[in-house]
């Protein structure tokens, strides 16, 4: 199942004024979280996150705590035996 997030062009979410990257690299996930708490969409957005299987920090929730819940990103198995 996909989830559809919500889509208004007046909508403004947080991180559309933001570096891609503070929301894929592990090292700015506090940062990530932070932004995403002030987000409208955040309870859509981490589980969309979730049902797709993504990577970095999605609606306040990082890799390892979506795998803590039991969802575990695309290719996780293989990044633990590359470390
Ligand atoms: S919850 Fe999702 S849409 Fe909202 S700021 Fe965070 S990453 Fe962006």
């Amino acid at each position: 199942m996909n989830l559809e997030l919500p889509h208004r062009d007046d909508l403004i979410i947080p991180c559309a004024k933001t570096d891609p990257e503070v929301f894929h690299l592990t090292k700015w996930s506090d940062r990530a979280k932070r932004i995403c708490a002030s987000c409208p969409i955040s309870t859509a957005c981490k589980t969309s996150a979730r049902q797709n299987r993504l990577w970095g920090t999605w609606g306040g929730e990082t890799n390892d705590e979506r795998v803590a819940a039991g969802f575990i990103p695309t290719g996780w198995g293989k990044k633990i035996r590359e470390n």
